[in-house]
């Protein structure tokens, strides 16, 4: 204790202070996220012309929008005492045995599975699919989790995963009002569905006029016409019902039914596709994903073949590759969903990829035998509790159930019951005041029992004992299942820890991921994503909590998600935020649903007029729709900045019914529009609110602020600016920042009290867990804490300085599309390569292609732009890596100019053959005009840096034509 601190230090103190100054420089975590050091940023500078990093940020920023002061965020720490001080937040948190089920229950990871690919950065650092020569692993997989999700729910088709359970209903629901024809606008959920499912479907109705009618399927007559029906297998309750005539009844009256289904009940139960489901959802968190506090898990989609193009989210497909070999790819892709814009039914972009290849990698490793053997032990288990509660004087509802009981408390106090549960930290679901759920899981073992019958007895003498009661069987199951399911050869040879093992490094190594090289892709912000982010993800203070646990529970997670709103408000300027949306696209649905509400609120519900620049990234427009906007698109001027005279001319036209701008900044074209606060100033002006697109935050963190802009409301892609890992094409977090005004109408939640639960405002829930998927929102913790506000401006300024780095180094062979006034672009840069076309015949997947000979994933291909690239290098990369990467490109443009110049010929050539596998190398015979060598080693330190691609270039068409989205048998290959 110091009890009087010296005013005057002594020189003790002084040099105390400067060792402890010294080591912290060591120790920080800046450098280390960073990647040029400052030798490297001024010889950067130099190539641009500019005296310091400042000097270059005043001419690309806008003086008129620039942050006056630093962002007010605590000290970086080091990793090491971030990490400690992590713990202690964690620590707060109180790990009970949960039995609340209501689609959440403990599992266990194979420790194989936990640390090869979700503690490894060869998976969770990978990128989207969409360059499918370099992605086969995570393909491969994800065709496994198709297959896995087909076979249990006896359906057609399936998804290679969607955000939870209760939005996959909501898309559901949307497939259902786009195919049905009867023209009812009312659907039917039953009561016995997760209420957090319930509340999600409502929130997505209401904007589209769908009417919700809650209910007992038993009992419903059919009289109001519905275009289709949900329903929960087994019910919320426990309860497994026969629902083949209430199917029957609604395909009578042209209405789709899906079934929401816990997949693991699915290996002893009929599969909905066999009673005649349209659509199966559910969520696959039970295949050894921890609980998170909600997330991230991977939810399912599986529906008839003819719905295949109306599927929400992104389907792995069979295809071919140059040489004939079996590959895959994104199916459909470029019907991916949101890629239609405002044609578009759902705005689904990210996913739970990496959750779903770990529930793939579940099922590999168990095979059918082994999960079946997982769900008879949790279904035997149930029946002995049943058994042991009925001798104890309670009465279990139903005698048809698998894992969930409702057990009816009679005469017994409920408040005792919860008493004695606290006391061995236990927790069960509680209906009401009479009746309490449990849900037993893979974790439960005859002890726990045991501990349950003593709450239960109110005593730890009890009547009888495990022995005494009658062995359990499979009598419970009313529904059994017939049909066999998962005998394709991968769910049957993977089930000794060395044959998994290498099943996914094998996998693994088909795949280019951050542990490769640099993957620029334009607004998606690949940047480091920190191991010490990333460990507190695995602590069990983080994982084992249900996400409808007692607050009393979770003082930890609380503290987090207080500190982080804190700073994520610090860095948008905003005063409300919500971590509810999973995915940047459900923060623009959140985000425009506020807009929508905060409108109806005062009284002007009729605005509906949501504008949109024509750049904008395809989940705006598609997000719009979903709550129920009209989308009127805004033309981009020839410098690829929003026109401002257009959207004037608009914004008045529609004067009376604006609801919104959506705008993201810096544009999708890579620069710092000069105007943005007076196009802010117009739309509100004309009794608007603006919607900013943060996709490309990661050029504004302590730079400037979307909420001091004049932005109202404001997603962040947690996953792009701030170190979640993309994970292979998901999970991410959405959460969004909004003004004050806004703050009444922020997501709530029906199970949990959460800031707005209570406010009638607020606009319902968007996701199934009351903070999204909690357990990476550490990782995001992580990274602000280590940074500080002097390290995130400095990567902000990093990330400029690269692309702009990139830029100049490239612009004399690629033009550079678009650029700010001085000639500088954001953080990201748009490189011109349509005019090869014409030279030289060649495409742009040509050169993304043969990008991949070079060891390198292509930046972002005809986006925002057809015929271009977008490169985004972010502030992590190293200038060696820039310049690699630059030289790359530079030599591509040299062999397309042999191309030009006849030298080479315009069909057989390196590019038009990239990617090139050793398999098609090493063969006797070459029919090539072009060398092996020049193929594969283009440049002296590509022998250095090789990855040969798993397959050749894959044909799209062949895969579209021939629709195949579950595992070859194995004679094809
Ligand atoms: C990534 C991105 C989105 C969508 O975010 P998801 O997290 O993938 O749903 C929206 N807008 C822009 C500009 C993006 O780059």
């Amino acid at each position: 204790m110091v009890l009087n601190a010296p005013i005057l230090k002594s020189n003790e103190q002084q040099v105390l202070d400067e060792k402890s100054q010294k080591s912290q420089k060591l120790s920080s975590f800046v450098p280390r996220h960073i990647g040029p050091n400052s030798d490297d940023i001024q010889q950067m500078l130099k190539v641009l012309g500019f005296p310091s990093l400042d000097a270059l940020i005043n001419q690309t920023v806008p003086q008129a929008i620039r942050l006056k002061q630093p962002l007010k965020l605590p000290e970086a720490e080091s990793e090491y005492a971030a990490l400690t001080s992590l713990k202690k937040v964690a620590a707060k948190n109180q790990v009970f045995r949960s039995y609340i089920g209501m689609g959440y229950y403990d599992s266990i990871t194979p420790p194989v599975i936990g640390r090869n690919i979700l503690e490894n950065p060869g998976w969770y650092t990978a990128y989207t699919p969409y360059q499918p020569e370099i992605a086969q692993g995570r393909l491969e997989a994800l065709l496994n989790f198709q297959t896995l999700i087909i076979d249990l729910t006896g359906l057609e088709i399936a998804n290679a995963s969607l955000l939870d359970e209760a939005t996959a209903a909501a898309e559901a629901m949307s497939l259902s009002y786009g195919v049905c024809k009867n023209q009812a606008n009312a659907y039917f959920v039953s009561g016995d569905c997760h209420p957090q499912t319930i509340d999600v479907l409502q929130t997505r109705a209401q904007p589209l006029g769908i009417k919700i009618i809650v209910g007992d399927h038993q009992t419903f007559d059919f009289d109001q016409p519905i275009f289709g029906a949900v329903l929960q297998y087994p019910a919320s309750d426990g309860t497994i019902y026969d629902y083949r005539a209430f199917i029957e009844k609604a395909h009578a009256k042209g209405a789709l039914v899906t079934v929401a289904a816990d997949p693991l009940s699915l290996t002893l139960l009929t599969p909905p596709g066999e009673f005649g489901a349209d659509i199966a959802v559910g969520s696959t968190q039970r295949f050894g994903i921890p609980l998170g506090f909600g997330g991230p898990h991977a939810a399912y989609f599986a529906t008839k073949e003819e719905y295949k193009r109306l599927v929400p989210g992104r389907i792995v497909g069979v295809s071919k590759d140059a040489q004939g070999k079996p590959a895959l790819r994104l199916a459909l892709q470029t019907r991916e969903q949101h890629i239609r814009r405002e044609k578009a039914t759902s705005n689904i972009c990210t996913a739970q990829v990496l959750l779903a290849v770990m529930a793939s990698m579940y099922a590999v490793y168990h095979g059918p035998d082994g999960l079946k053997q997982i769900a008879e032990n949790i279904h035997s288990l149930t029946v002995l509790l049943a058994q042991g509660l009925k001798r104890l004087g309670y009465s279990v509802v139903s005698e048809s159930f698998f894992d969930t009981l409702r057990v009816e408390l009679g005469t017994h106090n409920l408040k005792d019951i919860l008493a004695a549960s606290e006391q061995l930290q236990i927790n069960l679901r509680v209906f009401d005041a009479t009746a309490v759920g449990i849900s037993l899981d893979e974790t439960t073992t005859p002890e726990d029992l045991i501990d349950l019958w003593h709450i239960f007895a109110g005593t730890d003498d009890l009547p009888f004992t495990l022995e005494e009661l009658t062995s359990p069987s499979l009598s419970h199951l009313s529904l059994s299942r017939k049909s066999t399911y998962l005998i394709h050869p991968v769910f049957n040879r993977y089930h000794s820890e060395t044959e998994l093992l290498r099943y996914l490094h094998k996998l693994e190594s088909k795949d280019l991921s951050l542990t490769t090289s640099m993957i620029p892709l334009g607004s998606c912000t690949m940047k480091l994503n920190a191991t010490a982010e990333m460990i507190p993800v695995t602590w069990e203070e983080f994982g084992k909590i249900h996400p409808f646990a007692p607050l009393s529970q979770t003082q930890g997670y609380q503290l987090l998600f207080e500190q982080l709103e804190a700073w994520l408000a610090e860095i948008t300027g905003f005063a409300g935020i919500s971590l509810q949306p999973n995915a940047g696209s459900q923060g623009e649905y959140a985000g425009l649903l506020v807009i929508r509400q905060y409108h109806e609120n005062r009284g002007e519900g009729h605005r509906n007029v949501c504008l949109i620049p024509t750049s904008a990234h395809g989940t705006n427009p598609a997000s719009a729709v979903m709550c129920g906007m009209k989308v009127v698109a805004v033309a981009c001027d020839s410098q690829g900045n929003i026109d401002v005279d257009d959207l004037k001319a608009k914004a008045e036209k529609h004067s009376n019914e604006l609801a919104a701008l959506m705008v993201t900044y810096p544009s999708t074209h890579g620069v710092f529009e000069e105007p943005i606060q007076e196009i802010c100033a117009i739309v509100h002006s004309h009794g608007g609110q603006v919607y900013m697109d943060g996709a490309n935050m990661n050029a504004q963190v302590g730079i400037c602020r979307p909420g001091d802009i004049g932005a109202d409301v404001c997603h962040l892609n947690l996953h792009k600016t701030f170190c979640i890992p993309h994970g292979g094409g998901g999970p991410g977090m959405g959460p969004i920042g909004v003004a004050s005004h806004l703050v009444p109408f922020l997501p709530g939640h029906p199970v949990v009290t959460i800031d707005n639960s209570t406010q009638h405002s607020n606009i319902g829930a968007v996701a199934a867990a009351p903070w999204g998927s909690a357990s990476i929102l550490v990782i995001s913790w992580m990274y602000i804490a280590m940074m500080g506000a002097d390290g995130l401006t400095q990567a902000t300024k990093v990330a400029i300085l690269n692309a702009n780095y990139i830029a100049k180094r490239l612009e004399s062979y690629y033009p550079v599309l678009y650029q700010g006034k001085n000639g500088l672009v954001a953080h990201e840069c748009i490189l011109d390569l349509r005019s090869l076309k014409k030279s030289a015949a060649i495409e742009i997947d040509d050169v993304a292609k043969r990008l991949i000979d070079y060891g390198f994933h292509a930046p972002t291909v005809s986006w925002p732009v057809g015929g271009t690239i977008m490169v985004e290098p972010t502030e992590s990369e190293s200038k060696q890596e820039l310049d690699r990467f630059c030289d790359a490109l530079i030599s591509i443009r040299q062999e397309i100019a042999e191309i030009e110049s006849g030298k080479v010929d315009a069909q057989d050539n390196v590019l038009k053959n990239a990617p090139h596998t050793a398999e098609s190398l090493i063969t006797d015979e070459w029919h090539h005009l072009y060398s092996r060598e020049q193929a594969a080693y283009p440049v002296p330190w590509t022998r250095e840096y090789k990855f040969w691609p798993a397959v050749g270039r894959i044909d799209a068409a062949f895969g579209d034509r021939n629709f195949v989205c579950s595992c070859l048998p194995m004679d094809a290959y």
